[in-house]
């Protein structure tokens, strides 16, 4: 499991969950912000200070945000 960046981070990609992620798994990608979730802790502390409130745990994700766990294993290759 774990946690996922959704559509908000588009449009402000404001950066703050790389710098809390204890296990720097947090990427930027061109149009935005990507969380490895083979690396991810599950720690929650990217969801807590995004702004945008873009971060989701991925079994609370709503059906329209699954796409972007597919998304994020694609930008980290798996
Ligand atoms: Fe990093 Fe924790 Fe967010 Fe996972 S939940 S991406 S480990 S800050």
């Amino acid at each position: 499991m774990a946690f996922v960046i959704t559509a908000p981070c588009k449009e402000e990609k404001s950066g703050e969950c790389v710098d809390v992620c204890p296990v720097d798994c947090i990427e930027e990608g061109k149009d935005m912000f990507y969380i490895d979730p083979a690396i991810c802790i599950d720690c929650g502390a990217c969801e807590a200070v995004c702004p945008v409130e873009a971060i989701y745990y991925e079994e609370d994700l709503i059906e329209e945000d699954e796409p972007y766990l597919q998304k994020a294993k694609e930008f980290f290759g798996q």
